[in-house]
């Protein structure tokens, strides 16, 4: 199979004063494009070809898993966030609660996450085999998929997602994060 680059769902501004049209056109048109040419390179005739990208995440190792997941990262990133501003509905609110103690309590445990992180990766909102909701934090390429966990929302704490606009605050990188987050699509997912 042939990877492509998916569509980005906004405009490369559309998310300023948050995320700006500079670190987007890096971001997705260098970093997330970039992966794709490397797994399509990377996988011509290999028993990957015909791999889906989830399969490549569960089955691969090595430059052909960190590519095939950070396409999948990236496009579950981007479909993470959202201009339009939305709110979590009163059920996901509940839900969310039920699982941190509280919302506000989810939100500093997120963001606490995104933070400690050491060095580059993700942090997920994740749903496990038993329904109970966690956060965890993925080093380089991690994907919760491989340990059979339902990805729910994702936050990139690669330096190449916030560097231009935050330099080194990544902390508030996180916190204005929370701003953008596309709660529709966490709902659809959960
Ligand atoms: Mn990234």
């Amino acid at each position: 199979m042939i990877f492509e680059l998916p569509k980005l769902p906004f405009e490369n501004n559309a998310l300023e004063p948050i995320i700006s049209a500079r670190t987007i056109d890096f971001h997705y048109g260098k970093h997330h494009r970039a992966y794709v040419n490397n797994l399509n390179k990377l996988i011509a005739g290999t028993e990957f070809e015909n791999f889906t990208l989830e399969e490549i995440i569960k089955k691969a190792n090595g430059g052909t898993f960190n590519n095939g997941a950070q396409i999948w990262n990236h496009t579950f990133y981007w479909e993470s966030i959202t201009p339009d501003f939305t709110k979590p509905s009163d059920a996901l609110i509940e839900q969310i609660s039920k699982n941190f103690s509280s919302f506000e309590a989810f939100k500093e445990k997120f963001i606490n996450a995104a933070t400690t992180l050491f060095g580059s990766g993700w942090v997920w909102l994740v749903k496990k085999q038993d329904g109970k909701l966690d956060i965890i934090q993925e080093s380089n390429a991690g994907n919760p998929l491989r340990n059979g966990l339902i990805p729910l929302l994702t936050c990139d704490v690669w330096e190449h997602a916030y560097y231009l606009d935050y330099q080194n605050r990544r902390p508030d990188y996180a916190n204005s994060f929370f701003e953008i987050i596309n709660w529709k699509a966490v709902e659809k997912r959960i």
